[in-house]
């Protein structure tokens, strides 16, 4: 063996100068923890349920303290799942820890159940994620919590509050219509009500939108989709800061949340190249978007980036790029827009995204609103661009328009 190098600290990997990481740079030397898993660069897969303790005395100590980085028991978690947690958290300036879920939809459940209680009011905006909707229309209205829903587009935020609105959830841009949310402003209206904010940050990760800075207090990621990258692994995660650290982690543990290491291994693995995956979707999806803008069969092309989505202003305020993932309005019916995804080739037909391959299917966000009706002709058609070459995608697209014509 040669010369051992010095691996410092867990955090921070031992930079030779203060200056703060650029976003990528983080991505790749985040949460490395070399003390704990050996001078490797990911860490490996840590396949416990058992820790043993030397001696009685050490078990007893073991129970005073409860953070990632201390053997306690496999519900604890591993160096595998610490390395993961800690370099989402060090993506997100400000934050104090990361806890990690089996699912996106684990992690809003989780979030949104450590900071309300039987009587509270969550306000939770109209183009949520069908899921989310569903755990408070179902779940917490049994357990006494009321949603109200709000128009994702509002600017009146002041009057969205009353005395016993507790939680606020976010999403920006919404999955399946793409409106931006001003975030800094609901942050300010809602830390002068005292009321707590949960951002679904799923679509720009905290590569593309950094959301404690904004004022979130709680930042949702569903990594089955950017942070994982391959459609192979199921997880979520909530980062948040120290005001809210404790609670977010006692309502996992109560719940008995956990990842499995091998999960959180391919969660890490996936993250370390984020930012090329992130930069390719990026500059894919809006060439894509742009083309269909010129099409005769499409309405509205709702995609961040480009002026005629709402709240593209504000995406060119507050975040650093878009993801792979918008939709479209074809102008044909139901069936039409059917017959255009069944003749796509490239586009496989299926739930998800953030993968490395491209996804097409229709989309009904008709079902899902209450506050706001959505009102447009025609039908909307959610695309997710993968990372195979956009000319083919488009030659794709284009075959299909026709085929769909004569259908
Ligand atoms: C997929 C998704 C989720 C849920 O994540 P799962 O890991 O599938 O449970 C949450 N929010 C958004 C916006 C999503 O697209």
């Amino acid at each position: 063996m040669g010369p051992r190098r010095e691996h410092p600290k867990s955090a921070g990997c031992g930079l030779s100068s203060d200056k703060p990481q650029k976003p990528s740079t983080k991505i790749v030397t985040a949460g490395r923890r070399e003390a704990l898993t050996g001078p490797v660069v990911n860490a490996p897969i840590w396949r416990a349920s058992t820790h043993l303790y030397p001696n009685v005395a050490a078990l007893e100590a073991g129970k005073t303290s409860n953070e990632d980085g201390r053997f306690f028991y496999g519900r604890r978690g591993s160096p595998t799942q610490w390395s993961l947690a800690e370099a989402l958290t060090e993506m997100e300036p400000g934050a104090h820890g990361t806890m990690l879920y089996p699912s996106g939809v684990a992690a809003i459940a989780c979030a949104l159940l450590s900071v309300l209680k039987a009587g509270d009011i969550l306000l939770m905006t109209d183009n949520a994620y069908d899921p989310s909707r569903s755990l408070a229309d179902g779940f917490l209205k049994r357990f006494g919590v009321e949603t109200r829903y709000f128009d994702p587009l509002t600017t009146d935020y002041d009057t969205l509050f009353c005395d016993r609105t507790k939680a606020i959830l976010l999403e920006s841009p919404g999955s399946l219509t793409f409106e931006v949310q001003d975030i800094p402003a609901i942050c300010a209206a809602a830390k002068k009500n005292n009321v707590v904010t949960v951002l679904d940050n799923t679509w720009a990760t905290s590569y593309f939108h950094t959301a404690l800075d904004k004022g979130i207090d709680m930042a949702i990621l569903s990594c089955t989709k950017y942070i994982v990258g391959h459609s192979d692994v199921m997880m979520g995660s909530v980062t948040t800061h120290a005001k809210y650290w404790t609670r977010l982690r006692q309502t996992a543990q109560q719940l008995g949340q956990t990842v499995s290491p091998d999960d959180a291994y391919l969660a890490s693995r996936g993250l370390r190249t984020l930012s090329v995956r992130m930069k390719a979707h990026a500059a894919s999806a809006l060439q894509v978007a742009r083309w269909l803008q010129t099409q005769p069969d499409v309405a509205n092309v709702f995609h961040p980036a480009l002026p005629e989505c709402p709240g593209h202003e504000i995406w060119k305020r507050d975040f650093t790029g878009a993801s792979g993932l918008f939709s479209f309005i074809h102008k044909g019916d139901a069936a039409t827009a059917a017959a255009f995804v069944d003749a796509l080739g490239l586009f496989g037909i299926g739930y998800s995204w953030g993968g490395f391959e491209s996804l097409a299917l229709p989309v009904q966000p008709e079902k899902y609103r209450s506050a706001v009706a959505w009102e447009k002709d025609g039908t909307l058609i959610r695309l997710q661009i993968g990372l195979e070459n956009t000319d083919d995608l488009i030659a794709d697209l284009e075959a299909a328009f026709v085929k769909a014509r004569r259908a």
